[in-house]
């Protein structure tokens, strides 16, 4: 109930899509009487939590945030959904996006932009009217990042006390860091994606937001481990863990991408960055300059990968079997053509326009074929440093603080998107555990976080880094 009641006093940060007040409040008691009897069935029960609305949720409406999937109402639950039921989670409700997840800001969903809980901050409020050239204190509101920039904000502004989001470039870690939260994306395929409506198959996993690196090993502990229902998923059997407080640094080499010291990096993060590792250092760990020299192509490759599998993934939305469909039907072709225009976005259209382009047959080897070829050697690279000794690397998560929203939509979601994804995105082209740890507040008074990417399948290592960081 008090967490009902926090959603309900920050609906002007427009986190939510959907609040499931009648079920969340019948799994509330249900977990109650569970307690009582002494019968708790996970780490979980009674725990509030809340899911990225592009995770299928059965009864739930899921909508990406896109006028397509706007009533469509899921006969199952992804499996990470099912897996927090099965444990006693409490779902408090589906959280806003960019529509299908492509963005960088959650500013493009059909529900209108979600607004950083940083932006109500003393400090930020105090600095932002001083510097403002406009008497309206309210246009200096931020944005989250994105695009699970809902769950993000449900865990910064305490609504709940985890949060599902998804992460194909940067999606979870891009808004915990600019919100102030822990964002994990797990290593590909130790989480299943049945339930996830895709983005990029080859690179999308289930992220979890929390508000310490506990909470996530916690969650994760519950959602790990092989799905039937995802043959991507990895067949070993996952053995949850408990992170201890104290590492003996002295053992563990951090590495340093000489790469990640990218144009844009604010002075701010870049500080911050370097005191990390003398923290490292004066530990006792050994702190490595690395290369991981393809890294630079990870934007361009991504784009052309990206928008091929959305081509595909896409062309499910046919107006037939679910979701909207337009009512110009003189002919099946219209129909399919007036449903497309009327239930995507222009970011949407436009990928699947560049994605089958580079499907083409004459195209097809020179784009999608090298793309592919490209991000092996990207991931080759990360192979290349671990193999070298390597335990850990340390990176920023985001080039600077978060932005105000008239500020980010000066530029298109593309650009955008390859700025602020720059030092996520290699993670999900190598199938990688990463991390992002709220670190120090900036100037303004706004969170910055900075990134651990870890071995595959190490993330018991990655968070007893990052707990220790932390
Ligand atoms: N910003 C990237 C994109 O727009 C990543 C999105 C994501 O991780 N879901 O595609």
């Amino acid at each position: 109930q008090r967490c009902l009641s926090f959603i309900k006093a920050t609906q002007f940060l427009n986190a939510y899509i959907t609040i499931a007040e009648e079920t969340a409040l019948k799994q509330a008691e249900e977990s109650e009487e569970r307690y009582r009897g002494g019968q708790i069935l996970g780490d979980l029960d009674g725990i509030p939590v809340a899911v990225k609305d592009n995770f299928s949720t059965a009864g739930i409406e899921t909508t990406c945030a896109s006028n397509m999937l706007k009533g469509y109402i899921p006969p199952y639950s992804a499996t990470v959904v099912q897996k927090l039921l099965d444990q006693g989670a409490v779902l408090l409700g589906k959280t806003n996006l960019d529509e299908f997840a492509m963005g960088s800001g959650s500013t493009d969903g059909i529900f209108g932009p979600v607004r950083n809980p940083w932006s109500y901050s003393r400090q930020y409020r105090e600095k932002s009217v001083q510097n403002s050239h406009t008497e309206n204190e309210d246009a200096n509101w931020l944005v989250t990042g994105g695009s699970s920039g809902g769950s993000a904000a449900a865990v910064s502004s305490f609504t709940c006390f985890a949060a599902l989001g998804s992460d194909t470039g940067g999606s979870t870690r891009n808004p915990a860091a600019h919100c102030g939260v822990v964002g994990l994306k797990p290593t590909y395929g130790l989480i299943s994606r049945h339930g996830l409506i895709p983005l990029v198959n080859s690179m999308d996993v289930p992220g979890i937001l929390t508000r310490c690196v506990d909470d996530a090993a916690i969650v994760l502990g519950v959602l790990a481990g092989h799905d039937p229902k995802d043959s991507t998923t990895v067949q070993d059997p996952f053995k949850p863990f408990e992170l201890t407080s104290f590492i003996d640094a002295s053992k563990l080499c951090i590495g340093i991408p000489k790469e990640y010291h990218a144009p844009g990096l604010s002075s701010e993060t870049l500080a911050l960055w370097s005191k990390a590792a003398d923290l490292f250092e004066n530990a006792g760990a050994k702190v490595m300059e690395v290369s991981l020299p393809h890294t630079r192509y990870s934007i361009i490759c991504y784009h052309v990968l990206c928008t091929a599998e959305v081509a595909s993934n896409m062309a499910r939305f046919d107006g037939l079997e679910y979701g909207h469909r337009s009512s110009m039907d003189k002919s099946t072709e219209v129909m399919y053509a007036a449903t497309r225009r009327e239930g995507f976005n222009d970011v949407v259209r436009g990928r699947i326009l560049s994605g089958n382009y580079f499907l083409l047959k004459q195209n097809y080897e020179t784009y999608f074929v090298k793309a592919q070829k490209v991000r092996r050697l990207i991931a080759n690279d990360f192979v290349n440093v671990f193999r070298s000794g390597i335990d850990v690397l340390l990176t920023p998560t985001t080039l600077s603080d978060t932005v105000p929203y008239v500020e980010f939509i000066k530029e298109d979601n593309r650009t955008r998107s390859a700025q602020d994804d720059i030092f996520t995105q290699a993670a999900n082209m190598a199938g990688l555990p990463a991390i992002t740890v709220p670190t120090a507040l900036s100037e303004k008074g706004l969170p910055i976080g900075l990134q651990f990417i870890g071995r595959a399948f190490q993330e018991q290592q990655l968070l007893t880094v990052a707990k220790w960081f932390e």
